[in-house]
């Protein structure tokens, strides 16, 4: 039995699956979450319910944990490093700062000698004119975007609307001619330990995941290229856990990098069932400092997400010994919702 008690901070469904991979180490968990009815605390061992700023629920937070670590990027900096103060926050606050941004995390990825897409920032309509050579593009809020939230096609000058009043700052980016999606999951435990998932094929509708796959259809040159790039980038941010690197194939094959997530992520789930070590347990033993474990690929496999009312359907249906169907028991099912995914492993 490990003495380690693990915070976690977010209580979704990839707070749920952390929970459920610490738990199968032994190691007992406590989320804290503004979502008073996140679906983590139905797998916690206690769950604190608070805003973040809430100075008594962070307090209390703290006094309770050994280590904290986090499901989702849009944290607060000053609350990652008021915990820091106290209790070791891996992924490092640093890590999470530079990568929450987008202009900073482009900037990081292209010091780096990576390709990302053309992208410029943007604070007024102005700037947009500027850089008219990135339509069609699309502007993405600088900060706190997921599943396509805070994201605006811009096809010529004409659809900037003339009563967006840019209160927030964005990135615009040229839109990519895509000729696949693809994303690396990295675990590593630090002192060059790293283990790197192969490459998982993505397909997203409406700008959020809708479907995985192993093996990804790409070329050894890309497959090697998106490993190494992967590699290359948790290693220079000296990552802790379990990242993942999101990239796009464009129609002459060239690999660029559209973000980093500094955390578990939607398109790794699959990683469950195919391997050995899920990208859950490797993360939870990367930040608690459990040695790792030799990793195994156990079967190809495919993942579907399910959103908004599809859950219904899979919540009566009966599933092969080859079909996992995780539902994330969500309170309110809404349009678009991550309700739950089914994971099916394949020869
Ligand atoms: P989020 O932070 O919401 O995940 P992303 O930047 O990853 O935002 O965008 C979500 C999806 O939208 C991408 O996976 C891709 O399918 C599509 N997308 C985003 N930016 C571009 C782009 N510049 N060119 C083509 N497709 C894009
Ligand atoms: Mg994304």
């Amino acid at each position: 039995m490990s003495d380690i008690i693990l915070g976690i901070i977010g209580s979704g469904q990839l707070g749920s699956l952390l929970c459920q991979a610490a738990k199968k180490l032994n190691i007992k968990t406590i989320v804290f979450s503004d979502d008073e009815f996140g679906p983590a605390q139905n797998y916690s061992d206690k769950f604190i319910f608070g805003k973040y700023n809430d100075k008594n629920k962070l307090e209390e937070f703290i006094s309770k944990v050994d280590i904290v670590t986090y499901e989702f990027e849009n944290i607060p900096f000053k609350i990652l490093k008021r915990i820091d103060e106290e209790r070791k926050v891996l992924p490092r606050p640093e890590i999470n700062q530079t990568v929450q941004d987008r202009k900073l995390e482009k900037n990081f990825i292209n010091d780096l000698g990576i390709m990302t897409t053309e992208w410029a920032f943007i604070k007024s309509a102005e700037d947009i004119k500027k850089n008219k050579k990135l339509l069609p593009g699309i502007l993405k809020t600088n900060t706190l975007g997921y599943d396509g939230h805070g994201q605006f096609v811009l096809n010529s000058l004409d659809d900037i609307k003339k009563d967006w009043c840019f209160t927030a700052d964005y990135i615009l980016e040229k839109k990519v001619n895509l000729s696949k999606e693809i994303s690396v999951i990295i675990s590593r435990f630090g002192n060059n330990e790293i283990y790197t998932y192969e490459p998982i094929e993505n397909i997203h509708k409406n700008q959020i995941l809708k479907h995985s796959k192993i093996p990804a259809d790409i070329t050894h040159e890309i497959f090697k290229n998106a490993q190494y790039k992967a590699k290359l980038i948790a290693e220079k941010l000296d990552f802790i856990g379990t990242m993942c690197v999101e990239y796009f194939i464009d129609q002459d094959n060239t690999l660029l990098v559209n973000e980093i997530a500094p955390r578990v992520h939607n398109s790794g789930h699959l990683t469950i069932n195919a391997f050995n070590i899920s990208q859950f347990e490797n993360h939870v033993r990367a930040v608690c400092g459990i040695k790792n474990e030799k990793v195994r690929k156990i079967s190809n496999a495919e993942m579907i997400n399910i959103l908004g009312k599809e859950i219904e359907e899979y919540r009566s249906k009966s599933f092969s010994d080859v079909e996992f169907f995780f539902d994330y028991k969500k309170k309110v099912i809404k349009d678009k919702r991550k309700m739950g995914h089914l994971t099916i492993l394949k020869n």
